[in-house]
């Protein structure tokens, strides 16, 4: 039994499909027949019965109204009215209390298969002889003074050639109907399975062909197109995440091999001449320093970027009001930035977000890093708050050398630095935007810039409001 599950187990999908449907049809189809077939038999087998009743009845009534003698049974009369009312292999017999014959006719039916038998009232007997199955009805009667039995039998053989048909018929339509449910399973079976195989095929293809590969041709709209359509989207974002991952991974060791192969160089040149050559040495020390300083900033930069895109935005997340948040962010600019002057311009409602402070801090801080480092000879920094259709938009705006139009859709692209020659004495890495979308937008929030060269630029971080209830 337990190996006959496990082989059942390890049957294909459209095996099982298939003799499961075979097995619940042949189920149905035996029920409803051998029921059908038993009600059938009981039915007509009562039928059966009531003729003989009734014939039975005729004959007492007769008996009583027209005959007064056990003689006048033997009158034609007597003899044609009894032969009228026997159907076809029926047979009717009158026997006296010694078991004497006083009647008999029969049609189609031999009496000798049964025996006279005496009656004390009245009762149904089902018999057999041999292949003949029999039904006899016994009755007792009075005439005159003379006491007997009427026996009235019937022969069931057409009653059970039928029966034996309509079994015949009700096991071969049985038998078909299995086999059509058995074709039927298999062909619903593998109709239902080829989207599945496409599915497996197409995951097969990934497996050796790569990402690229998608499923096609299931547009049926049922639960595996879905089923497919999902697998596609999901091929759609691991394809582009595997994208991104190698832009990323080829961008950071083209970013950090710049400063490496810099660094690389002055330490030759120190190697060469630098060891008795003091001005050499001094410069090629600043300079490699300056790689060091730059390759350290990259370094945090990727791992902050890192630590951006991973994390969840329900991590640590606080209810933050801006005003208060952006007074502290102030008081730190100023302290970290003497030489600039910073105007904050605050809304008189007091709003609230929902995210971890150190978040917004960071977010807030590279944008306001880069209005220091590229405003040139204007040193205000203007940081105003505002909320419009539950959207708290907290706007830095500098003074500087500002961006042309054509780039600006290119500064939250991770290590995208704006004209690079201009930008060469200013240090940066080309990731603190990219950083503050990435984290931004953990949080449903956007991030977005305006400006005009050599006149300042204007960034919008955008978030939800929240209510504390
Ligand atoms: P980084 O400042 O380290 O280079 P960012 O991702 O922060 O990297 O900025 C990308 C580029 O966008 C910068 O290199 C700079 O060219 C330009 N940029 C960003 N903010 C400003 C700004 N306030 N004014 C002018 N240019 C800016």
């Amino acid at each position: 039994m337990k190996s006959i599950t496990c082989y059942l187990r390890r049957l294909p999908v459209i095996w099982k499909l298939m003799i499961g449907a075979t097995l619940l049809m042949f189920l149905l189809f035996a029920t409803y027949n051998f029921a059908q077939y038993l009600v059938l038999k009981q039915w007509m087998m009562h039928q059966e019965r009531d003729t003989l009743h009734t014939m039975m009845s005729q004959v007492q009534v007769f008996l009583k109204d027209k005959t007064d003698s056990a003689e006048s049974l033997k009158l034609p009369d007597t003899q044609a009215y009894m032969r009228d009312i026997l159907g076809k292999d029926q047979m009717m017999r009158m026997i006296d209390e010694k078991g004497k014959e006083l009647l008999l006719v029969a049609k189609n039916f031999d009496p000798a298969w049964i025996s006279p038998v005496q009656a004390r009232s009245d009762f149904l007997e089902d018999a057999w002889h041999g292949e003949d199955h029999i039904l006899i009805y016994r009755s007792p009667f009075a005439l005159g003074t003379e006491r007997g039995t009427i026996e009235i039998a019937t022969n069931l053989e057409t009653f059970d050639h039928f029966n034996d048909t309509l079994l015949w018929v009700m096991v071969i339509g049985g038998f078909l109907a299995v086999c059509i449910s058995a074709l039927s399973g298999w062909a619903i079976a593998n109709q239902f399975l080829r989207p599945v195989k496409a599915l497996a095929g197409a995951i097969q293809n990934v497996k050796q062909k790569g990402l690229q590969e998608r499923v096609t041709n299931i547009k049926n709209g049922d639960e595996i197109s879905e089923l497919a359509r999902l697998f596609n989207e999901l091929m759609d974002q691991l394809e582009t995440s595997f994208r991104q991952q190698k832009q990323f991974v080829d961008d950071a060791s083209h970013e950090l091999r710049t400063p490496i192969t810099i660094l690389e160089g002055h330490l030759n040149l120190l190697h060469r001449w630098g060891k008795n050559d003091p001005a050499v040495l001094d410069e090629s020390l600043t300079a490699s320093l300056q790689e060091v300083r730059r390759l350290k900033g990259l370094v945090q930069g990727l791992l902050a970027l890192t630590r951006a895109e991973s994390s969840q935005s329900s991590d640590h997340a606080e209810f933050i009001r801006i005003a208060p948040f952006l007074a502290q962010i102030k008081i730190r600019a100023e302290t970290l930035y003497p030489e600039f002057t910073f105007k904050l311009s605050l809304e008189q409602q007091d709003s609230m977000v929902k995210m971890n402070p150190l978040h917004l801090e960071q977010i807030v801080f590279i944008v306001i890093e880069n209005a220091v480092k590229y405003s040139g000879e204007n040193k205000l920094v203007h940081i105003a708050y505002r909320t419009i259709h539950h959207e708290v938009q907290i706007s830095v705006q500098d003074h500087g050398i500002g961006i042309p139009e054509a780039e600006l859709p290119n500064v939250f692209n991770r290590f995208y630095r704006v004209d690079k020659a201009r930008n060469r004495e200013i240090e940066g890495t080309g990731l603190g935007l990219s950083i503050a979308k990435n984290l931004i937008q953990r949080y449903q929030g956007q991030i977005s810039m305006t400006s005009a060269e050599n006149e300042g630029t204007r960034v919008i971080l955008t978030l939800p409001a929240v209510s504390q209830t």
